[in-house]
């Protein structure tokens, strides 16, 4: 291995190593505060990923008509 290659070696690490203080630094003093809020439920997370599936294949149609079921979803089951 030579010298730049170490060194490059010794950044990603210390760059791995500063990602997971920061999560954990997170993780204990705000709950929730920097971390995005998780789906509700079941249903929310099914149609999450149809979404995002939809989108990764470039079916943009689906994509639509998952957002559009999406915010049936939530009026009907998490409408407070
Ligand atoms: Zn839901």
């Amino acid at each position: 291995m030579t010298e730049a290659q170490s060194a490059r070696t010794g950044d990603a690490l210390r760059a791995k190593v500063a990602d997971a203080n920061e999560r954990s630094r997170r993780g204990r003093g705000h709950p929730g505060a920097a971390v995005p809020p998780l789906p509700r439920c079941q249903t929310c997370w099914d149609i999450k990923r149809r979404r995002y599936r939809a989108l990764d294949a470039g079916d943009r149609q689906e994509a639509a008509r998952m957002a559009e079921v999406m915010g049936l979803h939530q009026r009907e089951a998490h409408s407070e």
